[in-house]
Protein backbone atom coordinates (compact mmCIF):
# COMPACT_ATOMS: atom_id res chain seq x y z
CA UNK A 1 0.00 0.00 0.00
CA UNK A 2 1.51 3.29 -0.81
CA UNK A 3 1.91 5.72 1.83
CA UNK A 4 -0.49 8.72 2.50
CA UNK A 5 0.66 11.95 1.45
CA UNK A 6 -0.43 15.13 1.62
CA UNK A 7 -1.91 15.76 -1.83
CA UNK A 8 -2.02 19.68 -1.82
CA UNK A 9 -0.36 22.48 0.19
CA UNK A 10 -0.37 26.26 0.33
CA UNK A 11 3.20 27.57 -0.06
CA UNK A 12 2.74 30.13 2.51
CA UNK A 13 5.76 32.22 1.29
CA UNK A 14 7.52 34.32 -1.70
CA UNK A 15 10.81 34.31 -3.72
CA UNK A 16 13.51 31.62 -3.78
CA UNK A 17 12.10 29.67 -0.83
CA UNK A 18 8.58 29.41 -2.50
CA UNK A 19 10.41 27.78 -5.54
CA UNK A 20 12.32 25.26 -3.70
CA UNK A 21 9.17 23.88 -1.73
CA UNK A 22 7.53 23.73 -5.20
CA UNK A 23 9.92 21.93 -6.69
CA UNK A 24 10.01 19.73 -4.04
CA UNK A 25 6.15 19.00 -3.47
CA UNK A 26 6.39 18.30 -7.68
CA UNK A 27 8.75 16.12 -7.37
CA UNK A 28 6.57 14.12 -4.69
CA UNK A 29 3.31 14.80 -6.71
CA UNK A 30 2.01 16.82 -4.64
CA UNK A 31 -0.32 20.35 -5.98
CA UNK A 32 0.76 23.18 -4.98
CA UNK A 33 -0.86 26.81 -4.16
CA UNK A 34 1.07 29.58 -4.77
CA UNK A 35 -0.44 32.72 -2.14
CA UNK A 36 1.28 36.14 -3.35
CA UNK A 37 0.79 40.43 -2.49
CA UNK A 38 -0.21 42.18 -5.46
CA UNK A 39 3.10 43.26 -6.85
CA UNK A 40 4.27 39.25 -6.61
CA UNK A 41 1.79 38.11 -9.53
CA UNK A 42 5.01 37.65 -11.73
CA UNK A 43 6.88 35.61 -9.25
CA UNK A 44 8.54 32.16 -11.28
CA UNK A 45 6.81 29.91 -9.01
CA UNK A 46 3.11 31.11 -9.45
CA UNK A 47 3.09 30.88 -12.71
CA UNK A 48 4.70 26.97 -11.98
CA UNK A 49 2.21 26.02 -9.30
CA UNK A 50 -1.24 24.19 -9.79
CA UNK A 51 -3.21 27.27 -8.45
CA UNK A 52 -2.63 30.94 -6.96
CA UNK A 53 -4.30 33.26 -4.80
CA UNK A 54 -3.62 36.53 -4.65
CA UNK A 55 -3.81 37.44 -0.78
CA UNK A 56 -3.31 41.09 -0.08
CA UNK A 57 -1.73 44.09 -1.23
CA UNK A 58 2.31 44.39 -1.43
CA UNK A 59 3.25 45.55 2.30
CA UNK A 60 3.56 41.91 3.74
CA UNK A 61 1.39 42.73 6.99
CA UNK A 62 -1.14 42.71 4.66
CA UNK A 63 0.04 39.46 2.61
CA UNK A 64 2.29 37.44 3.63
CA UNK A 65 1.64 38.07 7.42
CA UNK A 66 -1.92 38.10 7.13
CA UNK A 67 -3.51 34.99 8.62
CA UNK A 68 -6.78 34.93 7.85
CA UNK A 69 -6.31 35.68 4.00
CA UNK A 70 -3.75 32.78 4.10
CA UNK A 71 -6.27 30.01 5.63
CA UNK A 72 -8.94 31.24 2.89
CA UNK A 73 -7.01 30.39 0.48
CA UNK A 74 -6.09 27.20 2.01
CA UNK A 75 -10.19 26.58 2.17
CA UNK A 76 -10.83 27.97 -0.86
CA UNK A 77 -8.30 25.74 -2.75
CA UNK A 78 -8.85 22.68 -0.62
CA UNK A 79 -5.33 22.23 0.34
CA UNK A 80 -4.80 19.66 3.01
CA UNK A 81 -1.73 21.60 4.19
CA UNK A 82 0.42 24.83 4.70
CA UNK A 83 4.13 25.24 4.52
CA UNK A 84 5.54 28.35 5.99
CA UNK A 85 9.17 28.56 4.61
CA UNK A 86 11.43 31.28 6.45
CA UNK A 87 10.43 34.59 7.76
CA UNK A 88 6.90 35.95 7.87
CA UNK A 89 4.82 33.66 9.54
CA UNK A 90 7.66 30.23 10.26
CA UNK A 91 7.80 30.60 13.86
CA UNK A 92 4.47 32.44 14.68
CA UNK A 93 3.20 29.54 17.15
CA UNK A 94 -0.19 31.51 16.56
CA UNK A 95 -0.32 31.34 12.92
CA UNK A 96 0.83 27.25 13.72
CA UNK A 97 -2.14 26.93 15.91
CA UNK A 98 -4.90 28.75 13.70
CA UNK A 99 -3.58 26.49 10.71
CA UNK A 100 -3.82 23.57 12.90
CA UNK A 101 -7.55 24.77 14.20
CA UNK A 102 -8.29 25.06 10.81
CA UNK A 103 -8.09 21.54 10.03
CA UNK A 104 -4.93 21.97 8.31
CA UNK A 105 -1.88 20.64 8.48
CA UNK A 106 0.74 22.91 9.53
CA UNK A 107 4.50 21.49 8.13
CA UNK A 108 6.50 22.48 10.75
CA UNK A 109 6.40 21.64 14.67
CA UNK A 110 3.35 21.83 17.13
CA UNK A 111 2.52 24.95 17.93
CA UNK A 112 3.35 24.18 22.02
CA UNK A 113 7.06 23.85 20.71
CA UNK A 114 7.27 26.61 18.52
CA UNK A 115 6.16 28.82 21.38
CA UNK A 116 8.69 27.15 23.89
CA UNK A 117 11.45 27.92 21.45
CA UNK A 118 10.14 31.73 20.88
CA UNK A 119 10.43 32.57 24.41
CA UNK A 120 14.61 32.06 24.51
CA UNK A 121 14.30 31.92 28.50
CA UNK A 122 11.61 28.80 27.89
CA UNK A 123 14.40 27.62 25.20
CA UNK A 124 17.53 27.40 27.28
CA UNK A 125 15.67 25.79 30.48
CA UNK A 126 14.28 22.99 28.23
CA UNK A 127 17.55 22.49 26.65
CA UNK A 128 19.45 22.57 29.81
CA UNK A 129 17.38 20.06 31.01
CA UNK A 130 17.92 17.82 27.99
CA UNK A 131 21.49 18.14 28.50
CA UNK A 132 22.51 20.14 25.38
CA UNK A 133 25.21 22.93 26.56
CA UNK A 134 24.16 26.02 27.11
CA UNK A 135 25.97 29.82 28.00
CA UNK A 136 27.03 30.21 31.18
CA UNK A 137 24.45 32.46 33.21
CA UNK A 138 21.50 33.76 35.29
CA UNK A 139 19.33 30.17 33.99
CA UNK A 140 16.39 32.35 34.05
CA UNK A 141 14.89 36.18 34.04
CA UNK A 142 16.83 38.52 35.74
CA UNK A 143 14.44 39.57 38.91
CA UNK A 144 13.83 43.16 40.17
CA UNK A 145 16.28 42.62 42.82
CA UNK A 146 19.83 44.70 42.47
CA UNK A 147 21.74 42.26 44.92
CA UNK A 148 20.55 39.17 42.61
CA UNK A 149 21.57 40.71 39.47
CA UNK A 150 24.89 42.28 41.03
CA UNK A 151 25.54 38.40 42.35
CA UNK A 152 24.45 36.80 38.82
CA UNK A 153 27.35 39.29 37.44
CA UNK A 154 29.84 38.38 39.58
CA UNK A 155 29.45 34.45 39.52
CA UNK A 156 29.37 34.63 35.69
CA UNK A 157 32.29 36.93 35.35
CA UNK A 158 32.20 40.21 32.58
CA UNK A 159 32.11 40.69 30.46
CA UNK A 160 28.01 39.77 30.15
CA UNK A 161 25.40 39.98 27.75
CA UNK A 162 21.64 40.68 28.89
CA UNK A 163 19.23 39.71 26.19
CA UNK A 164 15.27 39.96 26.15
CA UNK A 165 13.59 36.40 26.97
CA UNK A 166 10.94 37.68 23.48
CA UNK A 167 13.67 39.13 21.61
CA UNK A 168 15.25 38.42 18.05
CA UNK A 169 16.27 39.53 14.66
CA UNK A 170 19.63 40.45 16.73
CA UNK A 171 17.32 42.85 18.33
CA UNK A 172 17.42 43.36 22.62
CA UNK A 173 20.68 42.84 23.55
CA UNK A 174 23.32 44.79 25.54
CA UNK A 175 26.97 43.70 26.39
CA UNK A 176 28.22 44.99 29.85
CA UNK A 177 31.85 45.04 30.58
CA UNK A 178 31.81 46.15 34.12
CA UNK A 179 29.80 46.11 37.46
CA UNK A 180 29.29 49.58 37.59
CA UNK A 181 27.71 49.85 34.27
CA UNK A 182 25.60 46.43 35.30
CA UNK A 183 22.01 48.09 36.50
CA UNK A 184 21.95 50.82 33.74
CA UNK A 185 22.09 48.35 31.28
CA UNK A 186 19.31 45.94 32.84
CA UNK A 187 16.75 48.92 33.03
CA UNK A 188 17.71 50.14 29.64
CA UNK A 189 17.21 46.55 28.04
CA UNK A 190 13.60 46.19 29.62
CA UNK A 191 12.40 49.26 28.90
CA UNK A 192 13.80 48.59 25.26
CA UNK A 193 11.82 44.92 25.45
CA UNK A 194 8.84 46.20 26.75
CA UNK A 195 8.49 48.22 23.64
CA UNK A 196 9.68 46.23 20.86
CA UNK A 197 8.22 43.03 22.22
CA UNK A 198 5.82 43.66 24.66
CA UNK A 199 7.34 41.48 27.34
CA UNK A 200 10.21 42.97 29.04
CA UNK A 201 11.38 39.89 30.93
CA UNK A 202 15.66 40.16 29.96
CA UNK A 203 18.27 37.14 31.29
CA UNK A 204 21.84 37.01 31.45
CA UNK A 205 24.83 35.19 29.99
CA UNK A 206 28.21 34.94 29.57
CA UNK A 207 29.51 37.39 26.95
CA UNK A 208 31.23 35.28 24.68
CA UNK A 209 33.95 37.11 22.57
CA UNK A 210 35.22 35.48 19.56
CA UNK A 211 32.77 32.82 18.93
CA UNK A 212 32.14 30.95 15.72
CA UNK A 213 28.26 30.52 14.91
CA UNK A 214 28.25 26.77 14.29
CA UNK A 215 24.87 24.92 13.94
CA UNK A 216 23.32 21.67 13.83
CA UNK A 217 20.65 20.47 11.28
CA UNK A 218 18.26 18.27 13.07
CA UNK A 219 15.36 15.82 11.34
CA UNK A 220 12.29 14.40 13.98
CA UNK A 221 9.43 13.12 13.08
CA UNK A 222 7.48 13.82 15.99
CA UNK A 223 6.74 9.70 16.58
CA UNK A 224 10.12 9.04 18.56
CA UNK A 225 12.82 9.19 15.58
CA UNK A 226 15.66 12.00 14.78
CA UNK A 227 18.72 12.19 13.28
CA UNK A 228 21.29 15.33 12.81
CA UNK A 229 22.81 15.81 9.35
CA UNK A 230 26.06 17.46 10.99
CA UNK A 231 26.92 20.92 11.23
CA UNK A 232 27.05 24.60 9.31
CA UNK A 233 29.51 27.49 10.02
CA UNK A 234 27.59 30.69 9.36
CA UNK A 235 30.01 32.69 11.22
CA UNK A 236 30.58 35.40 8.17
CA UNK A 237 28.04 37.60 8.78
CA UNK A 238 26.88 41.60 9.01
CA UNK A 239 25.13 42.96 11.33
CA UNK A 240 24.01 39.04 12.25
CA UNK A 241 23.15 38.77 8.99
CA UNK A 242 24.41 35.12 7.53
CA UNK A 243 26.28 36.30 4.14
CA UNK A 244 28.14 33.33 3.94
CA UNK A 245 27.55 29.72 5.14
CA UNK A 246 29.58 26.28 4.86
CA UNK A 247 29.35 22.28 5.88
CA UNK A 248 31.17 20.86 7.00
CA UNK A 249 32.28 23.32 9.82
CA UNK A 250 36.15 23.90 9.63
CA UNK A 251 38.34 22.27 12.36
CA UNK A 252 35.36 20.67 13.85
CA UNK A 253 36.21 16.87 14.41
CA UNK A 254 34.17 13.12 13.52
CA UNK A 255 34.07 12.80 17.10
CA UNK A 256 32.67 16.54 18.48
CA UNK A 257 30.06 15.88 15.33
CA UNK A 258 29.00 12.93 16.72
CA UNK A 259 29.13 14.16 20.26
CA UNK A 260 27.03 16.86 19.90
CA UNK A 261 24.69 15.89 17.11
CA UNK A 262 23.45 13.41 19.44
CA UNK A 263 23.16 15.46 22.34
CA UNK A 264 20.75 17.46 19.71
CA UNK A 265 18.77 14.24 18.57
CA UNK A 266 18.16 13.16 22.24
CA UNK A 267 16.64 16.55 23.29
CA UNK A 268 14.56 16.67 20.11
CA UNK A 269 12.96 13.03 21.15
CA UNK A 270 12.32 14.55 24.41
CA UNK A 271 10.34 18.14 23.70
CA UNK A 272 8.52 15.96 21.28
CA UNK A 273 10.27 17.59 18.19
CA UNK A 274 8.40 17.49 14.95
CA UNK A 275 10.08 17.98 11.56
CA UNK A 276 13.21 19.89 10.42
CA UNK A 277 15.18 22.11 13.18
CA UNK A 278 18.35 24.17 14.04
CA UNK A 279 20.38 23.89 17.05
CA UNK A 280 21.85 27.46 16.54
CA UNK A 281 25.63 27.17 18.65
CA UNK A 282 28.34 29.74 19.95
CA UNK A 283 31.56 28.01 19.64
CA UNK A 284 34.59 29.22 20.94
CA UNK A 285 37.52 26.99 22.51
CA UNK A 286 36.20 24.14 21.20
CA UNK A 287 33.13 24.09 23.06
CA UNK A 288 29.82 24.57 21.85
CA UNK A 289 26.86 26.78 23.54
CA UNK A 290 23.33 26.57 22.41
CA UNK A 291 21.85 29.97 21.92
CA UNK A 292 18.32 29.14 19.82
CA UNK A 293 16.77 27.02 18.22
CA UNK A 294 15.48 27.76 14.15
CA UNK A 295 12.02 25.38 13.98
CA UNK A 296 11.71 25.87 10.24
CA UNK A 297 13.55 25.35 7.17
CA UNK A 298 16.87 27.64 6.84
CA UNK A 299 18.17 29.68 4.44
CA UNK A 300 21.33 27.91 4.84
CA UNK A 301 19.79 24.12 4.19
CA UNK A 302 21.67 23.58 0.60
CA UNK A 303 24.47 23.24 2.06
CA UNK A 304 23.56 20.31 4.46
CA UNK A 305 21.84 18.86 1.29
CA UNK A 306 24.67 19.09 -0.69
CA UNK A 307 27.63 17.08 1.36
CA UNK A 308 24.61 14.30 2.38
CA UNK A 309 22.11 13.78 -0.07
CA UNK A 310 19.80 14.51 1.85
CA UNK A 311 16.21 16.67 0.64
CA UNK A 312 15.33 18.04 3.82
CA UNK A 313 12.07 19.76 2.22
CA UNK A 314 11.25 16.36 0.67
CA UNK A 315 11.76 15.26 4.28
CA UNK A 316 9.40 17.67 5.97
CA UNK A 317 6.87 17.08 3.57
CA UNK A 318 7.11 13.27 4.26
CA UNK A 319 6.93 14.28 8.02
CA UNK A 320 3.95 16.24 7.58
CA UNK A 321 2.38 13.39 5.78
CA UNK A 322 2.74 11.05 8.68
CA UNK A 323 5.62 8.98 7.42
CA UNK A 324 8.11 7.48 9.91
CA UNK A 325 11.69 8.62 9.38
CA UNK A 326 13.22 6.14 6.78
CA UNK A 327 16.98 7.71 7.39
CA UNK A 328 18.80 6.03 9.89
CA UNK A 329 21.80 8.33 11.84
CA UNK A 330 24.18 5.36 10.02
CA UNK A 331 22.81 6.50 6.41
CA UNK A 332 24.24 10.21 7.26
CA UNK A 333 27.23 10.37 5.55
CA UNK A 334 29.17 13.56 4.97
CA UNK A 335 30.71 13.80 2.03
CA UNK A 336 32.84 16.86 0.63
CA UNK A 337 32.51 20.07 1.19
CA UNK A 338 29.64 22.94 0.29
CA UNK A 339 29.82 26.39 0.27
CA UNK A 340 26.57 29.00 -0.09
CA UNK A 341 27.12 32.32 -0.78
CA UNK A 342 23.87 34.91 -0.25
CA UNK A 343 23.53 36.93 -3.42
CA UNK A 344 21.56 40.23 -2.24
CA UNK A 345 20.27 43.21 -4.35
CA UNK A 346 22.55 45.52 -3.09
CA UNK A 347 25.10 47.94 -3.53
CA UNK A 348 28.35 45.74 -2.65
CA UNK A 349 30.43 48.88 -0.67
CA UNK A 350 27.18 50.69 1.14
CA UNK A 351 24.56 47.97 1.32
CA UNK A 352 22.07 50.24 0.22
CA UNK A 353 19.39 48.12 -1.40
CA UNK A 354 19.03 48.24 -5.04
CA UNK A 355 15.82 46.78 -6.34
CA UNK A 356 14.90 47.27 -9.70
CA UNK A 357 14.62 45.71 -13.07
CA UNK A 358 16.96 42.36 -13.97
CA UNK A 359 17.82 43.68 -17.93
CA UNK A 360 20.23 40.34 -18.15
CA UNK A 361 20.71 37.27 -16.28
CA UNK A 362 22.82 34.36 -16.39
CA UNK A 363 23.43 32.02 -14.14
CA UNK A 364 26.10 29.77 -13.62
CA UNK A 365 26.62 25.89 -14.14
CA UNK A 366 28.60 23.36 -14.27
CA UNK A 367 29.81 20.17 -11.53
CA UNK A 368 28.65 20.66 -7.89
CA UNK A 369 27.47 23.93 -8.50
CA UNK A 370 23.61 24.73 -7.64
CA UNK A 371 21.94 28.48 -7.61
CA UNK A 372 18.60 28.55 -5.69
CA UNK A 373 17.32 31.86 -7.37
CA UNK A 374 13.31 33.28 -8.27
CA UNK A 375 15.09 35.89 -10.33
CA UNK A 376 14.81 35.79 -14.49
CA UNK A 377 15.04 38.36 -17.31
CA UNK A 378 12.43 41.44 -17.22
CA UNK A 379 11.94 40.36 -13.54
CA UNK A 380 11.31 43.32 -11.39
CA UNK A 381 13.07 43.17 -7.98
CA UNK A 382 10.17 44.56 -5.71
CA UNK A 383 11.28 47.11 -2.98
CA UNK A 384 9.11 45.67 -0.24
CA UNK A 385 10.89 42.34 1.00
CA UNK A 386 14.25 41.38 1.61
CA UNK A 387 16.88 42.01 -0.20
CA UNK A 388 17.97 38.39 -1.15
CA UNK A 389 17.23 37.42 -5.12
CA UNK A 390 18.71 33.99 -4.72
CA UNK A 391 21.60 31.66 -3.54
CA UNK A 392 24.72 30.09 -5.04
CA UNK A 393 25.47 26.97 -4.20
CA UNK A 394 28.57 24.86 -4.46
CA UNK A 395 30.11 21.50 -3.37
CA UNK A 396 33.56 19.87 -3.87
CA UNK A 397 35.25 17.37 -2.95
CA UNK A 398 37.29 19.08 -0.90
CA UNK A 399 37.41 22.45 0.97
CA UNK A 400 39.74 24.11 -1.57
CA UNK A 401 37.76 22.59 -4.67
CA UNK A 402 34.82 24.12 -3.25
CA UNK A 403 36.16 27.89 -2.87
CA UNK A 404 37.52 27.42 -6.11
CA UNK A 405 34.43 26.77 -7.93
CA UNK A 406 32.53 29.04 -6.27
CA UNK A 407 35.15 31.88 -7.52
CA UNK A 408 34.34 30.59 -10.87
CA UNK A 409 30.89 30.51 -10.39
CA UNK A 410 30.65 33.94 -8.83
CA UNK A 411 32.73 35.13 -12.20
CA UNK A 412 30.28 33.65 -14.73
CA UNK A 413 27.03 35.22 -12.62
CA UNK A 414 25.57 38.15 -14.75
CA UNK A 415 22.64 40.26 -13.13
CA UNK A 416 22.67 43.20 -15.21
CA UNK A 417 20.14 46.32 -14.26
CA UNK A 418 20.80 46.29 -10.58
CA UNK A 419 23.77 46.11 -7.83
CA UNK A 420 24.13 42.54 -6.56
CA UNK A 421 26.70 41.82 -3.66
CA UNK A 422 28.51 39.55 -6.37
CA UNK A 423 31.58 41.56 -5.87
CA UNK A 424 31.66 41.35 -2.37
CA UNK A 425 31.16 37.53 -2.17
CA UNK A 426 34.24 37.34 -4.96
CA UNK A 427 36.12 39.06 -2.17
CA UNK A 428 35.34 36.77 0.56
CA UNK A 429 36.42 33.93 -1.47
CA UNK A 430 39.88 35.68 -2.31
CA UNK A 431 40.05 36.67 1.50
CA UNK A 432 43.19 34.79 3.17
CA UNK A 433 41.70 34.44 6.76
CA UNK A 434 38.11 32.94 4.74
CA UNK A 435 40.22 30.39 3.00
CA UNK A 436 42.23 29.20 6.06
CA UNK A 437 38.83 29.02 7.56
CA UNK A 438 37.64 29.17 11.07
CA UNK A 439 37.04 32.85 11.42
CA UNK A 440 34.95 34.14 14.01
CA UNK A 441 31.64 36.33 14.11
CA UNK A 442 33.45 39.36 13.80
CA UNK A 443 35.77 39.11 11.04
CA UNK A 444 33.92 40.42 7.82
CA UNK A 445 32.62 43.00 10.30
CA UNK A 446 36.72 44.38 10.87
CA UNK A 447 37.15 43.52 7.00
CA UNK A 448 34.81 45.61 5.70
CA UNK A 449 35.91 48.29 8.54
CA UNK A 450 39.62 48.13 7.42
CA UNK A 451 38.43 48.21 3.70
CA UNK A 452 36.55 51.77 4.85
CA UNK A 453 39.34 53.50 6.26
CA UNK A 454 41.55 52.36 3.45
CA UNK A 455 39.04 53.85 1.40
CA UNK A 456 39.05 57.36 3.00
CA UNK A 457 43.01 57.19 3.23
CA UNK A 458 43.06 56.07 6.99
CA UNK A 459 44.74 52.95 6.09
P1 LIG B 1 18.44 36.53 17.76
O1 LIG B 1 17.27 35.64 18.04
O2 LIG B 1 18.11 37.98 17.94
O3 LIG B 1 19.16 36.22 16.50
P2 LIG B 1 20.54 35.15 19.29
O4 LIG B 1 20.40 34.69 20.69
O5 LIG B 1 20.53 34.11 18.22
O6 LIG B 1 19.44 36.28 19.00
O7 LIG B 1 21.87 35.99 19.16
C1 LIG B 1 22.17 36.71 17.99
C2 LIG B 1 23.64 36.98 17.92
O8 LIG B 1 24.09 37.76 19.04
C3 LIG B 1 24.52 35.75 17.95
O9 LIG B 1 24.66 35.16 16.67
C4 LIG B 1 25.84 36.34 18.45
O10 LIG B 1 26.48 37.03 17.40
C5 LIG B 1 25.38 37.36 19.47
N1 LIG B 1 25.30 36.75 20.80
C6 LIG B 1 24.21 36.27 21.43
N2 LIG B 1 24.49 35.77 22.64
C7 LIG B 1 25.82 35.94 22.82
C8 LIG B 1 26.76 35.62 23.86
N3 LIG B 1 26.38 35.04 25.00
N4 LIG B 1 28.07 35.95 23.66
C9 LIG B 1 28.47 36.55 22.53
N5 LIG B 1 27.66 36.87 21.51
C10 LIG B 1 26.35 36.58 21.64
Amino acid sequence: MALPMLDKIVIANRGEIALRILRACHALGIKTVAVHSTVDRNLKHVAMADESVCIGPAPSADSYLNIPAIIAAAEVTDAKGIHPGYGFLSENADFAERVEKSGFVFIGPTPKVIRMMGDKVEAIRAMKDAGVPCVPGSGGPLPDDDATCLRHGREIGYPVIIKAAGGGGGRGMRVVHTEAALLTAIAATKQEAKAAFSNDMVYMEKFLENPRHVEIQVLSDGQGNAIHLGERDCSMQRRHQKVVEEAPAPGISEEQRAQIGRICTEACVRIGYRGAGTFEFLFEDGRFYFIEMNTRIQVEHPVTEMVTGVDLVREQLLIASGHKLSIRQSDIVMRGHAIECRINAEDPETFVPSPGLIKHFHAPGGPGVRVDSHIYEGYKVPPNYDSMIGKLIVHGATRAQAIARMRVALSEMVVDGIKTNVPLQSRIMADMGFIQGGTNIHYLEKRLAERKEKAIGLG
